[in-house]
This record gives C-alpha cells, sequence and structure tokens, in this order.
C-alpha cells in the first residue's frame, strides 16, 4: 500500500493535527512532501514539522508549489475557490483529503457515517455496538484520532469507524466502505458549497463506489437523501414510520425482529431513535451478539453534549444539547420529548429566520432566551402564547429554568445558535450548563 507513495510529489495543504499526520505518513511512504499553510502555524506545529525534515511554505500559498506536485492532500476546510486549487484542479493534479489516504493506506475495513446531524453520535453508538464482535475495531476522524494515524495502524480484518463531513467527501475517489449511513440531509455550510445541491452531492459521493454486496442505510422518508442513492443500487432503509429498521409498536423493530422497547433506550428524543436505527443497520454485517447490543442500547446515554442526559434533578430531566447550534438540530431536540420542556436558547447572532421553529414548540411551556439572539427567541416564544424570558447570561437563566418547571418537565438546553458570543466553543457552553445544573442542585436539594 504505501509503496505507491515513494518518489511522489506530494503537497500537504493545511497542518493542524490531520495535516502533520498525513504529512508524517506519506514522509515514512518515501514521498517527497511539502506542507504548505495559509497562515503562520503555532509554534509546536511548526516544532514538529521540523522534526519531521520536510520542506515547508507557510504564510502563502504561492503557484509555484504546483510546479513539482503530482498530488495534492488537502485539509477539508481549505476552500477550493483558492487560487492554488483553481490552478490546480485546470492542471488535473488531483487533489485528495485525508480520507482517501487513510484508505489507500489500510487492508482493513471502513464503516462511515454521514448526514447533516446525528454523525457524531450514531459514529460513537456504531463503535460501541462493534466492541461486541469478533472484529478488532477503531475509531477515526473528528472524534478520535486523525484517519490516517488509525489506517497506518489498523490490520487486515480490522474495521474502522469514521465520521465524514461533507468537505472530506469531496475529496475521496477510491474510497469504498463496507457499511455506510447518510443520515439525513439539510441545510448547512451553504457558504462552503455555494448551493444545496453541491453540498448533498458531496455527501452522495460516500456511495460512488459502493454495490449491492455492501451495506448502504439511508432514511427512507428523507427525499434529498434518497436521491443521492445510485440507481443500481438496493439501499437498506431506516426511519421512525418505516424502513428496515423502525418503530413498530413502540418498540425498535429491525426486519420485523423486535430488538427493545424506545423507552428503554438510554438515549432521548426521536431523533436519536433514528440513529440507533441506523446504527443497527450499519452494524449487521459484522453479527454482533444480541446480549451486547441491548447492553449499549440500554447504557449509551450519547456523547456529551449532543441531548446528553444528566438524568433527574430535583425531579426534572434536564439535558445538555449544546452542541444543537443552528434550527435543524434545535428542532430535532424540541420535537423529541412528550413531556413539558422549558426550553434554554439563544447565542450568537447570525441573522437566521426562527419562524422555521415555531411548529416545534408545541410541548414548550416557557422559552429562557440569553445571549445575542434573547430578544428574537422571546419573540418567537411569544408568537406561541408561550411564557417567555430574556436574561443576560445562562447562569441566570438556569435558575429561572427551574422556577419555571415542575416534577416531571423536561429542561433542555438547545441553543439553536452557535456559542461564540459568550464562549469560546459549544463544549464550553455545555460544560459551564452542567456545571450550573450540579450547584443549583446541590443549593436547592
Ligand atoms: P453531528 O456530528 O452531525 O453534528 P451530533 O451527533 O453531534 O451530530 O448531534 C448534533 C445535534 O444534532 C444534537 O445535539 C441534536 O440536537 C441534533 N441531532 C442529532 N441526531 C439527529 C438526527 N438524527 N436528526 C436531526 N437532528 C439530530
Amino acid at each position: 500500500m504505501e509503496k505507491q507513495w515513494h518518489g511522489k510529489k506530494v503537497l500537504v495543504l493545511g497542518a493542524a493535527k490531520s495535516g502533520i499526520a498525513a504529512a508524517t505518513y506519506l514522509h515514512h511512504a518515501g514521498a517527497d512532501v511539502t506542507i504548505n499553510t495559509g497562515n503562520i502555524p503555532p509554534e509546536d506545529e511548526q516544532e514538529k514539522i521540523q522534526a519531521l525534515g520536510i520542506q515547508s511554505v507557510f504564510n502563502e500559498h504561492p503557484l509555484a508549489l504546483l510546479n513539482e506536485t503530482e498530488v495534492i492532500v488537502k485539509n477539508p476546510g481549505i476552500p477550493y475557490q483558492i487560487p492554488l486549487l483553481q490552478e490546480a484542479m485546470s492542471r488535473h493534479i488531483p487533489i485528495y483529503t485525508e480520507v482517501e489516504l487513510a484508505y489507500l493506506a489500510t487492508e482493513a475495513e471502513f464503516v462511515a457515517i454521514t448526514g447533516s446531524n446525528g454523525k457524531t453520535t450514531t459514529t460513537t453508538l456504531v463503535y460501541e455496538l462493534l466492541k461486541g464482535g469478533e472484529r478488532p475495531v477503531h475509531l477515526a476522524g473528528n472524534i478520535g484520532f486523525p484517519a490516517i494515524e488509525v489506517a497506518s495502524q489498523a490490520k487486515a480484518g480490522d474495521l474502522i469507524v469514521i465520521e465524514l463531513s461533507s468537505f472530506q467527501l469531496m475529496g475521496i475517489e477510491s474510497f469504498h466502505p463496507r457499511s455506510a449511513a447518510l443520515l439525513n440531509l439539510s441545510e448547512a455550510h451553504l457558504d462552503y458549497h455555494g448551493d444545496f445541491d453541491a453540498y448533498a452531492d458531496a455527501k452522495g459521493n460516500l456511495f460512488r463506489r459502493m454495490t449491492n454486496a455492501d451495506q448502504i442505510v439511508v432514511k427512507v422518508t428523507d427525499p434529498e437523501v434518497m436521491k443521492r442513492v445510485p440507481g443500481e443500487i438496493e439501499p437498506t432503509t431506516f426511519s421512525f414510520d418505516r424502513g428496515d429498521a423502525s418503530v413498530v409498536d413502540g418498540w425498535v423493530t429491525v426486519r420485523g425482529e423486535k430488538i427493545m422497547p424506545v423507552n428503554e433506550l438510554a438515549l432521548g428524543g426521536a431523533h436519536n431513535v433514528e440513529n440507533v436505527l441506523a446504527a443497527l443497520l450499519l452494524v449487521e454485517p459484522f453479527a454482533i451478539p444480541r446480549t451486547h447490543i441491548e447492553r449499549v442500547l440500554r447504557n449509551f446515554g450519547g456523547v456529551a453534549h449532543r441531548t446528553e442526559s444528566l438524568g433527574d434533578v430535583l425531579g426534572r430531566a434536564v439535558y445538555n444539547d449544546s452542541k444543537a447550534t443552528n434550527n435543524v438540530a434545535a428542532e430535532a431536540a424540541l420535537r423529541g420529548f412528550d413531556a413539558p420542556i422549558v426550553w434554554l436558547c439563544g447565542g450568537l447572532e447570525r441573522g437566521a429566520d426562527l419562524s422555521s421553529l415555531a411548529p416545534a414548540l408545541s410541548n414548550v411551556k416557557a422559552v429562557v432566551a440569553y445571549g445575542e439572539t434573547k430578544e428574537r427567541f422571546k419573540e418567537l416564544g411569544e408568537s406561541r402564547q408561550i411564557p417567555s424570558f430574556t436574561v443576560e447570561t445562562l447562569a441566570d437563566a438556569v435558575p429561572l429554568a427551574f422556577e419555571q418547571s415542575e416534577t416531571g418537565d423536561v429542561i433542555l438546553l438547545s441553543p439553536a445558535c452557535a456559542s461564540w458570543d459568550q464562549f469560546k466553543t459549544f463544549e464550553e457552553r455545555g460544560e459551564q450548563f452542567v456545571q450550573l445544573v450540579r450547584s443549583y442542585e446541590e443549593a436547592n436539594r
């Protein structure tokens, strides 16, 4: 596998974790590697690059770099519109992301997950399920280690579970997973892709090499997803209401076999039930023992900040969904509960139209809004005759949410906004929420 890189002139675009991992792999495989970044990388990254002994060009993307380049491996975040990549395309220089490199580096098989929402949750769940099987399993990509690092250590017969973004899927050619899911499609990253079809087609790229011998998992009730299934393929389908995996009489059911009552799943929310259905189909080819599946489904409460259950807090079911940074994600969380919800929302103002959220508010009994968008969320709540409040910060919002709720209610942080007006990251926002809830619990026990 490594042989193909011997003596090849490869330009790695972008440093960071995955760029450095790619450059390291290629250098050891005998390629002639240059790493190029549009900025000046932090000192620790520069040190790693220096230690490798490869050529580097920082702070600009000179076109002359292309004169010697046979292949480009690019960081998924770098847009194709930059002049260097435009020129590379006109010269027909192949442009890959690290995923393609990872695929070429190993005999292990891939289980791949993409979609607009639910990727991390489903990927982590699939990883937990596959651990109960016979084959060694690794987690790669956004969560876990850079794909190329994992792939270069994995052995034939191993499985690699990988979460893939639309950006990563634009740079693949031979990548051919054994089992793969396109969970759902809604508008996202249009600034990068230009329009919805370009974004959705990038996601659909996942299936391009797959055949009917593979497992192609799709949400049958999502027409945009179904459009991306190649014509000759018989997909395996899921959705809450129908498909090879669905909910029948309150049970998670796969091809007629009842697996577990929905209310015994550790994961909360209807959107997560769909993630469970997709995960069960993704692992179907790998003969996982039923007892292991049940154990995982009973215990896997989700990944931190994704409708993560904080358990019963003073009689309320509290959820941290800080990762919900857009309308679609928040809407899924809001629709996921039957009990009355006190909803904590708001954050960075990006001018998004909030009206699509209105129909999802039928179980919301109070809106507690904070951050830059607070007034607009208050108006949204009031348009549905829901008592709605504005406060400055999350620290003010948490006690108010407890005051507005009673035993049996849900308290849900699902901000529908990015966190950057008041926090560094959505993780920091979620962690602060968990701390505030725990302190309130302590003080009011
Ligand atoms: P991703 O990795 O695609 O961003 P995550 O698993 O991190 O997805 O979940 C992000 C947010 O998206 C969650 O907090 C939840 O609100 C929402 N979400 C999760 N699964 C789904 C789904 N299947 N459909 C719609 N929204 C979902």
